[in-house]
């Protein structure tokens, strides 16, 4: 009995000791475990959709430990026994429709699934479930089960997720406007009921702000919640205390207590109210410690409160958008840095690119020397105005030098090293000779650059080919020069000679002119070079090969076309047209000639010669300019020309004239003697007879053959003065008396004019008496002749210094400055030769003044018109 007994006990003891196990083990889990009981057994040969209908109807919650009524916000299981399956997970919900429909289909028995459940509070709790079906005979009656509450783990993951796909989303965005906009898209509605984000810009202002509603009608509202506090003075909260602050806020719960504390008439409060806020969090946006904006969360949803462990979700995300931020911002810059460096290096592509232009179009090189390393650097431009190809200069001080023209090279050095040290701007003016023996002007003009001890280190110049500029000087002085040659002599051979050599020695190398005689034809008057042995070569080659007068080219053109030929530039064509066999071409390729010019010379639109300009060992190319200047020089050439003919024409006429006049005063004398000897003959013979009538008729006779005689006698002096053989018998004599006696007898022939004699000179006189007589004769004659309203003439006599002077003034028509000197030239007259008031041959002063400089004396006049002259006499007093 006992042993039965005892088996008995033992059996109940196990069964209690497991049945405490088990108590202990439910009531110690921190899983929830728990048994569903059925109403009513469910077929589960039912369809499915009938079965799941039936669970959520029939299935309560028969039994369960205390961590499972926690997990739903109870304390003891005794508070959650009882409840109905759909007051603790939505039948609605598709996870749980998901969730049952599996565990039916799987034949009652699931692990490890997911259920959406509510807490008491009305929370959403997440629960892994791990559960079992009793059958018996094909009908559930109950399920046994476990479960875990994973909700936090769950809404980390979620959050995870969520990060993600903000992150995502901040990756591929470089566009902060629309990040910004799709990021507030991400967390309305999933974190927040709206969201605010404001983004300073690079002054710390308020640059962007955006709102998102999950019921877009607020937006407006929300906005206008920002406006209503954003320039309130000490805000606690909200985005300007954010970005002051740089930290975190949180205002867990809003409700009527806490709104209570503001005055609720105010707008901020209103807007609160009307929007319906819960909750409230912010964080700024904080990127490499600088803040950027601020982000606000806030919560219109009945049970939505935000917790510490929200505020460090939204502090990473806010953390990542904020790096996203600075990453925009700086590839913005970056980009708009690149954009500069672009832009730069557009506009100093630019600015090379024209500077190039303008030293090209400008002519200029630029060149670069390295004084301590004596390293030039030449543009580009620079080799070429030397004539070189690009990148062949051999870039030393030296190698410059061997292309400066061996005349001015030792110039140019000693400039050089003179200025180098004292000057920082330095300019020269050189020639160069080019590799293929061009000669060039070319300006320099070059910046040093000193050390601290004023030692040269560097410069930086230019060169332009000046060479235009400089010819053109050369032309013009030489255009001057070649005038006053031109001018100098009215011997034109000479002067076109002197002409020629002054070309070579500035235009050109070849200088040759030539002049059309009337007998002879085209004439070669001069060929210049500064090699005189060249110049007897290249007659010789005229010699044997003379210009042919017909050619159609050259001088022979020139002249027949009066057009001048410009060559600027020879060819072997050219040539070869123009040689007359082999051997002619090959002495003129000799010659090397590089640029022709000839030029008409013209005179009255016709061709009288021509000028040749050729150019050979200088290599100069004859320009417009030069062509300009050859035809300037031809002209004035022509005019010499023309005027020395037209001297010696005049020349020649004037020795005919003279001839004449000399044989015609012979020829003349004779009989007019004779006639003045009749005349007085039968004077005499009419006065015995008292014939008054032939009286009369004779002395006016008498007193014309005077005139011509006088005439005569004069014409005859003239020839002698030309020809040098006016004689003079030369004695003393009284002056005074002289004087006197000429007016006494002049007197006799003036009715009209009284000749008043004043003052005396009381002196000898050493000279040809008759031929001062004939002098004053004829400065009294004028004096009377030219005032013919007058009726006298002072005679004035006086002596100063062993000089005699006599004035003799009348009060006549005078005469202009500009006759002064000229009334003693050779008929010169005021008032021409046809003029018949005055009739008159202008040789009276003429042989007057020639006498009176023979006695050493002076004669001139001192006039005005209208008022009348004083010529005046002087000359020296005898000296025994
Ligand atoms: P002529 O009187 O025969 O022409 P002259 O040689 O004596 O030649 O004088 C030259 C010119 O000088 C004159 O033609 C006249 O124009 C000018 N002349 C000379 N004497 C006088 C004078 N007393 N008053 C004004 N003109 C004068």
């Amino acid at each position: 009995m006992s042993k039965q007994k005892n088996t008995a006990t033992i059996a109940e003891e196990a069964l209690r000791q497991s049945e405490d196990r088990y108590k202990a083990f439910i009531s110690n889990s921190s899983e929830g475990i728990w048994r569903f009981e059925l109403d009513k057994p469910i077929d589960t040969s039912l369809p499915v959709k009938k079965q799941l209908k039936a669970v959520y109807k029939y299935a309560y919650l028969a039994e369960c430990n205390d961590a499972m009524a926690k997990m739903y916000g109870f304390s003891k299981a005794e508070e959650l026994v009882g409840a109905r399956l759909p007051d603790l997970m939505d039948p609605q919900d598709q996870t749980n429709i998901a969730y049952i429909t599996d565990f039916i289909t799987s034949g009652y028995k699931l692990n490890g699934r997911e259920s959406v459940e509510k807490d008491k509070f009305g929370n959403t709790r997440i629960f892994e479930n791990n559960l079992v079906g009793i059958i018996t005979d094909g009908l559930v009656y109950r399920a046994w089960g476990t479960q875990r509450d994973i909700t936090t783990q769950k809404s980390a993951e979620e959050r995870q997720q969520f990060l993600e796909k903000v992150s995502n989303k901040l990756v591929v965005s470089l566009d902060q406007q629309v990040t910004l906009q799709e990021i507030a898209q991400l967390i309305v509605p999933y974190f927040a009921d709206y969201c605010r984000i404001a983004v300073l810009d690079k002054s710390k202002n308020i640059s962007e702000i955006t709102v998102t509603h999950k019921d877009p009608s607020k937006i407006n509202l929300a906005a206008s919640l920002y406006e209503s506090y954003k320039d309130m003075p000490n805000l606690t909260h909200g985005i300007p205390s954010l970005i002051k602050n740089g930290k975190p806020e949180i205002i867990p719960v809003i409700d009527d207590k806490l709104l209570k504390k503001f005055d609720s008439s105010s707008t901020m409060i209103q807007l609160v109210q009307k929007l319906g806020l819960k909750s409230y969090m912010g964080v700024p946006l904080i990127a490499r410690g600088k803040v950027l904006g601020a982000m606000t969360f806030s919560s219109v949803k009945e049970k939505r409160y935000y917790s510490n462990y929200d505020l460090l979700f939204v502090t990473e995300l806010a953390r990542r958008i904020a790096l996203t931020l600075d990453n925009i911002r700086l590839f913005k810059d970056a980009q708009e840095e690149i954009q500069e460096r672009e832009r730069i290096t557009e506009v100093l592509t630019l600015q090379q690119e024209r500077l190039h232009l303008a030293q090209e179009a400008a002519n200029i090189g630029v060149f670069e020397w390295d004084a301590i390393s004596d390293r030039v650097q030449w543009s580009e431009h620079m080799e070429r105005l030397y004539g070189l190809q690009p990148g062949t200069f051999k870039g030393t001080y030296k190698e410059w030098l061997k292309y400066i023209h061996p005349d001015d090279r030792n110039r140019i050095r000693d400039e050089f090293y003179e200025h180098i040290k004292k000057k920082a701007i330095m300019d020269f003016e050189f020639r160069i000779v080019l590799p293929d023996g061009t000669v060039e002007w070319i300006y320099s003009k070059q910046q040093v650059f000193f050390d601290k001890k004023r030692n040269p280190i560097h410069t930086i110049g230019i060169n332009i080919n000046v060479s235009e500029r400089k010819q053109l000087m050369i032309n013009s002085a030489f255009l001057a020069e070649a005038s006053k040659i031109l001018s100098s002599s009215l011997d034109y051979e000479t002067t076109l000679h002197n002409v020629a050599s002054l070309a070579v020695s500035q235009i050109s190398d070849w200088c040759i002119i030539g002049i059309i005689d009337k007998n002879a034809g085209y004439q070669q008057i001069t060929m210049q070079h500064k090699d005189p042995k060249k110049v007897k070569w290249a007659e010789a080659v005229g010699k044997e090969y003379p210009p042919a007068l017909n050619a159609n080219s050259g001088i022979a053109k020139v002249l027949r076309t009066k057009k001048p030929e410009f060559h600027p530039y020879i060819s072997d064509d050219m040539l070869v047209a123009v040689a007359k066999d082999e051997r002619h071409l090959k002495l003129i390729k000799q010659l090397g000639m590089t640029s022709v010019m000839i030029v008409p010379l013209l005179l009255h639109n016709e061709s009288i010669g021509a000028l040749t300009f050729i150019s050979s060992e200088t290599k100069r190319r004859f320009t417009k300019a030069d062509l300009s200047l050859a035809e300037e020089l031809a002209q004035r050439a022509a005019i010499a020309i023309e005027n020395a003919r037209l001297y010696k024409n005049s020349q020649d006429a004037i020795t005919v004239r003279d001839d004449f006049i000399s044989v015609a005063s012979h020829e003349l004398k004779t009989p007019v003697t004779s006639v003045k000897i009749f005349t007085q003959v039968l004077l005499k013979n009419a006065e015995k007879n008292n014939d008054d009538k032939s009286i009369k008729s004779l002395v006016k006779v008498n007193k014309q053959i005077d005139k011509l005689t006088a005439l005569i006698y004069n014409l005859l002096d003239i020839s002698k003065i030309q020809s040098g053989h006016l004689e003079y018998s030369m004695k003393q004599f009284s002056f005074d008396e002289m004087i006197s006696e000429s007016i006494e007898v002049l007197q006799h022939m003036s009715d009209k004019h009284t000749i008043i004699l004043e003052g005396k000179s009381n002196s000898l006189m050493y000279g040809d008496e008759d031929r001062l007589i004939q002098v004053i004769s004829n400065l009294i004659t004028n004096a009377i002749k030219y005032s013919p309203l007058a009726d006298k003439v002072v005679v004035h006599v006086s002596v100063s210094k062993k000089r005699i002077t006599v004035a003799i003034q009348d009060f006549g028509i005078g005469m202009d400055k500009e006759h002064l000197q000229k009334v003693f030239e050779r008929f010169y007259r005021v008032s021409g030769t046809t003029d018949s008031t005055f009739p008159g041959l202008g040789i009276g002063l003429y042989i007057s003044k020639e006498i009176v400089l023979r006695h050493g004396g002076k004669l001139w006049v001192e006039s005005s018109v209208g008022k009348g002259s004083t010529f005046y006499l002087e000359l020296p007093v005898a000296t025994k």
